[in-house]
């Protein structure tokens, strides 16, 4: 029996899980779910957003769901530190278009990979009082840059995918972002005699963000530090559908973690109107990672009929159904495609 942790955490993060669990239930698999404490409700209970039992149940199981977490003023954030305990040092956030949904372009399918243990959220922060000065450190080693290209490359191949972007911004940040385009030619470089169908390339931060726009097909991969990273994924989320529809995995050498891009959406928490496909796509993502490929594509043909369908939508689609609405919807597809 594979175990798995639940963070739930708050706002729409514990109405999205909820949703994503009555997926689960609906499936045949073997799964003992451990509900554990992380984020803002957390901290006022227990005094702290990230529970050291909470750390021990993620390192012990198979994969950890998470839903989402409001931050606290002055604590550091507890996704970050547990993404950073885990290792999960590869964040992967695919931006696939959904018949039936209005999205800028039709046909997009990449993925974005984006470092996920250091950069500009390494939390290194300082303020010197006497000079009233904020500064924060953006940590890009040599290791953790080979590393994610690295993964990048495997990545592309496992999936058939053409295409590696690299983006940086190595004429303004020359050190850093030196090291990581460095990293990444490199990278490029050992897998090009056995591999020479994958076209490795790169451009700037600022240069992509207008090309995301502007012809978004071409690309397939792109490999990426970790704050650019977080930005064009949700530039991404919004070509196809918005946040309610994007999920993520964070992948280590032996941990996922599996989380919706949005976060606890204090503005709508509590109506039960959040979208919960963020999250089920997250869950079809842990499946592929648990070697569950079966159940796991059955979930996203599952979650791409419901709304080719578009009768079953949440506010941010257009719709009025509620968020356990939805859920069923796709839990009853999913019956009818077994
Ligand atoms: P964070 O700083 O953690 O990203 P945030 O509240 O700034 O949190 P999000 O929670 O990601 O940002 O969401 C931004 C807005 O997008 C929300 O205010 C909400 O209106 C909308 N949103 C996010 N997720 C969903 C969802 N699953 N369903 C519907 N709307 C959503």
């Amino acid at each position: 029996m594979k175990k798995i942790t639940v963070i739930p955490g708050d706002g729409i993060g514990k109405e999205v899980m909820d949703a994503g669990i009555n997926i689960l239930d609906g499936l045949n698999l073997n799964f003992d779910f451990i509900e554990a404490e992380a984020g803002f409700f957390c901290f006022e209970k227990n005094g702290t957003t990230l529970p050291e039992e909470t750390i021990k149940y993620c390192e012990k199981s198979s994969a950890t769901l998470f839903g989402a977490i409001t931050s606290t003023p002055n604590e550091k954030s507890p996704i970050l530190e547990l993404r950073k305990k885990l290792d999960v040092f590869a964040n992967l956030r695919p931006v696939k278009s959904f018949d039936g949904i209005k999205s800028l372009f039709n046909n997009l399918d990449f993925l974005i990979i984006r470092e996920n243990t250091e950069g500009l959220y390494s939390q290194i922060e300082s303020f010197e009082e006497d000079e009233n000065k904020a500064i924060a450190n953006r940590v890009i080693t040599k290791k953790a840059s080979t590393k994610i290209c690295d993964f990048a490359f495997k990545k592309a191949i496992e999936d058939n995918r053409k295409k590696i972007t690299c983006v940086h911004k190595a004429n303004a940040l020359k050190k850093t972002d030196g090291i990581f385009k460095e990293s990444f030619y490199k990278i490029a470089n050992s897998y090009s005699n056995k591999y020479p169908q994958i076209i490795a390339n790169d451009y700037y931060i600022d240069a992509m963000a207008m090309y995301l726009i502007t012809k978004p097909q071409e690309f397939d991969v792109v490999v990426t530090t970790n704050l650019f990273g977080d930005i064009l994924s949700d530039e991404g989320a919004g070509l196809v559908g918005g946040l309610g529809l994007s999920p993520s995995a964070n992948i280590g050498d032996k941990n996922g973690l599996f989380e919706p891009v949005h976060g606890s959406a204090p503005d709508i928490a509590g109506k039960q109107i959040a979208n919960p496909i963020a999250m089920i796509l997250s869950i079809s993502m842990m499946l592929d990672f648990l070697n569950e490929k079966y159940f796991s594509n059955l979930i996203e043909l599952a979650v791409r009929n419901v709304l080719k369908d578009n009768k079953v939508l949440t506010p941010d689609l257009g719709g009025k159904s509620k968020t356990m609405d939805l859920a069923n919807a796709i839990k009853n597809e999913l019956k009818n495609l077994i």
